[in-house]
């Protein structure tokens, strides 16, 4: 934390780009994102590619392993010193916060790699008091506590100051068609919190293609509290294309 550089996004570049590694993007090498970000005109790209844990304890949620992770950044800063001068490439990850890590000290340990030039926090899921993940909870459950369980955590990620941006906050609510009062008060929680931590929200272009992803709701409360960044969430090739803010 201390002296690192806050990253800084532009319009210019395609932010929140995957890679094959994750096991559900397109089997394409790095390259090909970069050659396609440079005919889109791109100024910059950012691999923000799904955080590896050690014990690679999400196979269902497919990602990279941790033993991966080595090869991951050093591929893409090839590509950097390949590239320099022509296209930008940041390096970084899209992680969860789960306290059992933090307490291990990862999140200190990915900070400490001067390589990574973004943690982007995307909570998929939480951990339970039980040692579980929430996506072993039952789906009425998940209904009913998903997204407390998801903000709640989302929440301590902002507060520890790991983190440079927040990935997708209103897909926590992805299960619940009707906004709701509970919900509101969860979103102002999570917008308060980025307005103390100054981090920006990320609008996720993937969002809106699924229904009840991405939620007008949030983002009505958010209008003027936090900076919003669009993040494209690709996960293929396809997908890369330059977004204007929105807010
Ligand atoms: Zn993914
Ligand atoms: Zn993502």
């Amino acid at each position: 934390m201390g002296d690192r550089i806050k990253p800084v996004i532009s319009d210019q570049e395609l932010f929140h780009v995957h890679t094959f590694r994750c096991r559900h993007a397109e089997e394409v090498p790095d390259r090909a994102y970069v050659e396609k970000a440079l005919e889109l005109g791109a100024k910059g790209i950012w691999f923000t590619d799904h955080c590896p844990f050690p014990g690679d304890l999400f196979k269902r949620e497919h990602r990279m392993l941790y033993k991966e992770l080595p090869e991951y950044i050093n591929t893409l800063k090839g590509l950097k010193e390949e590239y320099s001068g022509r296209i930008d490439i940041h390096i970084g990850l899209e992680t969860e916060f789960f306290q059992r890590y933090n307490e291990m000290g990862y999140y200190e340990e990915l900070r400490g790699n001067k390589d990574i030039e973004i943690l982007l926090l995307g909570q998929h899921m939480a951990e339970l008091p039980d040692g579980r993940y929430s996506y072993d909870l039952d789906k009425e459950s998940l209904i009913e506590q998903e997204f407390k369980l998801l903000g709640a955590e989302m929440i301590l990620g902002i507060q520890s100051g790991y983190f440079d941006a927040v990935a997708h906050p209103d897909r926590i609510f992805r299960r619940r068609p009707v906004w709701d009062a509970e919900m509101n008060d969860m979103a102002i929680s999570i917008i308060n919190s980025a307005q103390v931590a100054s981090i920006p929200l990320e609008q996720n272009e993937s969002s809106k293609a699924v229904k009840n992803y991405y939620r007008e709701e949030f983002w009505e409360l958010a209008k003027g509290k936090t900076d919003i960044i669009c993040g494209l969430d690709a996960h293929f090739i396809r997908e890369l294309k330059l977004v204007k803010n929105s807010i």
